[in-house]
């Protein structure tokens, strides 16, 4: 049996990342911080003998985790939303670097593989579009996203040392938007404020003129392909993520259409730095891993409905 640690185990892709290699007949263990990610995320799992959580920080000195066999680490810690970005972003720059560089070092004295969940934010706002692994980004290493961007930027940069310095096998997964349930009512992403806003009665906020797109992938699709990248022998970046182009007007739509609401659009300032487009090429994990998404936004929202619904009435 083998064992993988997942970092940010608590979080939202983290958590389904847990139950997904249970369910594979892994040994897992969570490593959370619990800033943002939460318990109730986990809880259910912990009736389970293969699962135990240890609240670590990964910025801190892991020796709690040098007496256990390791084969295989996913690292998804670091905080993910873009309004984190303005309340921590020493912490996030520190666990994209520090962070990671301790899971490096864990990877190396245990001979196991180690898996950074990096994102398109790596692209930046780029001109490029759609988003292959080629492309090296449109960042600001100043701007208001440079503490993730960046941040993720190193940590892509650190696997790639690593790797040849060290021969550590490691692979870089870029995270396109991912969506459904345990997204956290706080979180200020566009799924989780619009269905919030439209389940309560609230007119949906659309910054800009919503115009702007992403392409939304459903959790389950991700962390498959979090998996088949993990047991394939790709060193170089492979993109994951749907790539169904949606504007952010269409979303808001869709989503008052699941919730069967008409509630009235309110348009805000669009924040500083944002990228305009967004859609993953998604060729390479086709060829390499055999891997697409196959939920569909309509499919994934409904899936998310029920999920907000219940929460909101706990
Ligand atoms: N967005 C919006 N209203 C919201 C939250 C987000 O219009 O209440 C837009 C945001 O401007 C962006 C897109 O939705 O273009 C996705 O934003 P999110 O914060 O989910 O993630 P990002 O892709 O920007 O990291």
């Amino acid at each position: 049996m083998k064992t993988a640690i997942v970092a940010g185990g608590a979080g939202f892709i983290g958590s389904h990342l847990c139950e997904f290699l249970l369910k594979q007949n892994y040994k897992v263990i969570a490593v959370d911080n619990l800033i943002t990610g939460a318990a109730k995320n986990i809880n259910f799992l912990r009736q389970d003998p293969n699962f135990s959580f240890m609240e670590l920080d990964i910025n801190q000195k892991l020796e709690e985790l040098a007496s256990f066999p390791i084969d295989e680490i996913y690292n998804m810690a670091c905080p993910a939303s873009p309004r984190f970005f303005s309340s921590m972003p020493v912490f996030i720059l520190k666990t994209s670097s520090t962070g990671h560089t301790h899971l490096l070092e864990l990877a190396k004295s245990k001979n196991a593989k180690i898996l950074l969940a990096s994102s398109s934010e790596v692209y930046g706002d780029s001109p490029l579009h759609p988003q292959e692994e080629t492309n090296r980004g449109n960042v600001s290493s100043i701007g208001p996203r440079s503490c993730y961007d960046e941040g993720k930027r190193v940590a892509e940069a650190l696997s790639m040392a690593y790797h040849k310095e060290y021969g550590v096998q490691t692979r870089i997964a870029r995270i396109f938007n991912t969506y459904g349930p345990r997204m956290s009512f706080d979180d200020g992403r566009v799924i989780p404020n619009f269905f919030i806003q439209a389940l309560t009665g609230k007119p949906l906020s659309i910054y800009g003129s919503g115009d702007q797109t992403r392409s939304l992938c459903y959790v389950s699709d991700m962390v498959k392909g979090l998996f088949l990248l993990m047991q394939s022998s790709e060193i170089m970046p492979v993109n994951l993520g749907n790539p169904d182009e949606r504007s952010v007007l269409e979303i808001s739509k869709t989503v008052l259409d699941t919730c069967g609401k008409a509630n009235e659009l309110i348009f805000k300032v669009v924040p500083e730095d944002e990228p305009k487009k967004r859609k993953p090429d998604i060729s390479k994990a086709e060829q390499v891993l055999k891997w697409s998404p196959h939920v569909d936004l309509a499919a994934g929202l409904s899936y998310c409905h029920s999920y907000f619904t219940t929460e909101m009435n706990r």
